[in-house]
């Protein structure tokens, strides 16, 4: 057992701070693809202030996208596992 904190495998911070930021704070729903919206917009606030600089680039060196691209990424994701719910229920 390693002495790192545990950490979120969607937004890459710490799980047990994941859903904080500096105003407001989630709390987790206990499903995946939920909380990745809830943590991703948490990370948004935490790392800026204002909305406006959430459009920029996390991390210019490794990765162009922005808070906006991965809360819009994490709400894709989450709509297409429920319509493959929703596929399933109808589909006989
Ligand atoms: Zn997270």
């Amino acid at each position: 057992m390693s002495d790192e904190p545990e950490t979120c495998a969607w937004c890459g911070r710490y799980t047990e701070r994941h859903m904080g930021a500096y105003y407001f704070g989630f709390e987790p729903t206990g499903v995946e693809a939920i909380d990745r919206i809830l943590c991703s917009v948490a990370s948004a606030g935490k790392a800026y202030h204002h909305t406006e600089s959430w459009s920029e680039p996390i991390n210019s060196q490794a990765d162009m996208r922005s808070h906006v691209d991965l809360i819009q990424q994490a709400a894709n994701e989450a709509a297409e596992k429920l319509r493959a719910l929703d596929g399933a229920k109808e589909g006989t």
